[in-house]
């Protein structure tokens, strides 16, 4: 039995991974960041183990590491978005992006490093975006976000190894989760139309991508799309 931590996994796409994680056997343990009563429900559901950290903050990742233990995989999931326009994206905001999406994911690796180094073993799952590929308008913060996990993955798998740690990451398309709750069904309906497979995302298709990634012991440094056809 490995022990997975994934970064929120209260609500969608990190719930859903923390429940096949589960299901596979594993010990789950998850960071959130303030929602209590989601974070309940997937423990009570899932038997995961829940932690409330913020991951832009190293001292909170530290101390939730530190009470999980020795870790074998890592997901990094969590991530906040925004959409407007470049220049109504005050600099706080712009921080706050940049500070959870990016920099949460430099805390938690650090964190987990250490166990990883000394067993010669270890696994990395980020969570980028197809935005993180090829820019959206009205979300430069978050593309410039995800832009910079996809440079991040390939380079700490370039980094880590040699020591027998794979950096990996996915790149999901729309998936309907709460991030995606300012859309309307017309604006989602669109999307599915555009397509190729002609559905929108669900929070399944990635959890069962992240797992691929997690279970392929040849692959490391690659990124993941999972969007349904949408960027090829
Ligand atoms: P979601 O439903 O909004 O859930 C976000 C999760 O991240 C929640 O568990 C939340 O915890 C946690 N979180 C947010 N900020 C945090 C922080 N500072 N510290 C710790 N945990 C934090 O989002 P989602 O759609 O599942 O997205 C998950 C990842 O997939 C994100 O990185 C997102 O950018 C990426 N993604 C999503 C889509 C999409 O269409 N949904 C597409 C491409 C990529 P609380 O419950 O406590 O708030």
């Amino acid at each position: 039995m490995s022990t997975v931590v994934i970064t929120g996994g209260s609500r969608g796409i990190g719930a859903a991974a923390a429940e096949l994680f589960a299901a596979k056997g594993h010990r789950v343990c998850f960071l959130y960041e303030k929602n209590h009563a989601a974070a309940k429900a997937v423990a009570e559901k899932t038997g995961a183990e829940a932690y409330c950290a913020d991951v832009a903050d190293g001292d909170a990742v530290r101390e939730a590491f530190a009470k999980i233990g020795d870790v074998d995989i890592l997901i990094c999931n969590a991530g906040i978005a925004h959409i407007g326009l470049m220049q109504d994206t005050s600099p706080a905001l712009w921080d706050r992006m940049f500070d959870v999406n990016v920099k949460g994911i430099y805390n938690c690796v650090n964190a987990a490093l250490p166990g990883f180094l000394r067993k010669q073993s270890g696994c990395i799952v980020t969570v980028s975006s197809m935005w993180g590929q090829v820019g959206a308008s009205c979300e430069t913060a978050y593309s410039a976000t995800k832009g910079a996990i996809i440079a991040l993955t390939k380079a700490m798998a370039k980094e880590f190894a040699p020591s027998g740690i794979r950096v990996n990451c996915v790149a999901p398309g729309l998936i309907l989760t709460d991030m995606c709750a300012m859309l309307d069904q017309q604006t989602l309906d669109a999307v599915a139309q555009e397509t190729p497979v002609g559905r929108n995302g669900t929070v399944e298709d990635v959890a069962k991508a992240i797992a691929y990634l997690v279970e392929a012991p040849f692959v490391t440094g690659q990124i993941l799309p999972v969007n349904g056809g949408y960027v090829i």
